[in-house]
């Protein structure tokens, strides 16, 4: 069987791929902790399944049309107008299928063959692979000071006559870091003066520790929406822990808004319709929930860091939001593929690679799981990498010899 050349330039997703392994593992009775996780273990709003389950009830269950339901784009344009400060019109939102599908819109919306998309490593997986399927190419950033945050020079540099858009993801998916007001502001700047797209992926925004808040691009930008290139890509699956609803939505000027609605239009339709309420509900219902899934990762955040740093020569960041946090474990095993495998192996911890994220010698490691998962989980790793640590370890009733330099 021959598959297309494109076919085969696509890598698996590798947290899907490590979801899968873990469940097998687990179904065969083995102690797994799942630190690799992408979905914080809440439970959705009440809202949203009580408005779900009203509507379906109903037992009419329609396709809605391809840009989303007029009542979730009435909502969303609600939420950009409070939380952004902004004033849209229903022709600059389109909901999609999970924030993913309304990013790789954007890119087929935008790209020719060959056109180039710069975003700052550690990047989110799927950037690249959703970059390569819109027939672009991907130009990772590599800060050049080694930290994760990216100078306005470290990206200009990489910006040439063949460069479309630049992505930003902040608080950014692997390392928990938030790039300060000052460098976006000098993003949407740079972007507006180079005519560049700016995808602004901001799908933890809400999700932010320390009393900090999350810089709004549209607060820096001079140009009036229709002329703007500046895009904001947002769902439900962060801040209402609503992952397997798969929704979520871009807001952008008209034109770019109605090219992709042509291209989802023929690619999937609109949302599942039903899918659509529960966001509905979501966003127009009790919005505590948002609160306490913050309060309770910055909890773990703390407890996660705090285990991490009594393991010799591992350096972490702190991160300032998300779920995840990204240690150099470099002084251990350089190669993270191997390094996670390892982990996987012989203490049964998930974890993803860094190299997946553009940063050989890292592994992404979550803290949406329980407490016991990540003090546990951290303990294991410590034991598997720390040489000094005692030769036998405890998982459950399985005694675990290290026989492993
Ligand atoms: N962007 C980033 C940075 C993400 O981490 C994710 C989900 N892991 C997405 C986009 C896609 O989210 P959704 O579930 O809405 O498709």
């Amino acid at each position: 069987m021959s598959v297309s050349q494109l076919a085969r330039s696509i890598k698996a997703s590798p947290t899907l791929k490590l979801n899968e392994t873990a469940a097998k593992l687990r179904e065969k009775g083995e102690p797994v902790i799942h630190l690799g996780g992408g979905e914080p273990k809440s439970k959705a709003p009440l809202d949203a399944i009580l408005n779900c389950a009203t509507q379906l009830n109903t037992g009419e269950v329609r396709y809605a049309p391809a840009d989303g339901l007029p009542a979730l784009k009435k909502s969303i344009l609600r939420y950009t107008e409070e939380n952004y400060g902004r004033l849209m019109a229903p022709a600059n939102v389109i909901v999609s299928s999970g924030a993913k599908q309304s990013i790789m819109n954007i890119l087929y919306a935008i790209l020719e063959p060959k056109d180039e998309v710069v975003f700052p490593a550690p990047y989110w997986v799927s950037y690249p692979e959703m970059v390569k399927l819109a027939g672009g190419v991907a130009v990772p950033v590599v800060p050049e000071d080694g930290s994760f945050q990216p100078s306005v020079p470290d990206i200009a540099d990489k910006v040439g006559s063949y460069t479309k858009a630049v992505i930003l993801n902040s608080p950014n998916n692997p390392s928990g870091v938030m790039y300060p007001a000052g460098f976006i502001a000098e993003m949407v700047e740079f972007c507006e003066k180079k005519n560049l797209w700016l995808i602004m992926d901001d799908l933890y925004n809400r999700l932010v520790f320390d009393g900090q808040k999350a810089p709004n691009p549209f607060d820096f930008s001079k140009q009036p929406v229709e002329q703007s290139k500046l895009v904001v890509v947002q769902g439900v699956s962060k801040m209402y822990a609503m992952t397997g609803f798969r929704i979520g939505w871009a807001v952008g000027n008209r034109e770019l808004v109605e090219a992709m609605t042509n291209i989802q239009g023929h690619q999937t339709s609109g949302p599942v319709t039903v899918s659509q309420w529960a966001a509905v509900g979501a966003l127009s219902g009790v919005q505590t929930s948002i609160e306490s899934l913050r309060l309770t990762l910055e909890n773990q955040r703390n407890v996660m860091i705090d285990r991490l740093q009594t393991i010799p020569g591992v350096h972490v960041t702190k991160p300032n939001g998300t779920f995840y946090c990204f240690p150099d474990f470099s002084a251990y095993m350089k190669d993270s593929q191997k390094l996670a495998e390892l982990l996987l192996e012989r203490v049964r911890v998930v974890t993803v690679p860094g190299s997946e994220f553009g940063m050989d010698g890292y592994l992404r490691l979550s803290y949406c799981g329980t407490l016991k998962e990540i003090q546990d989980g951290i303990e294991r790793i410590k034991w598997a990498v720390d040489p000094q640590a005692p030769n036998e370890l405890f998982l459950g009733e399985r005694k675990l010899v290290r026989d492993w330099a």
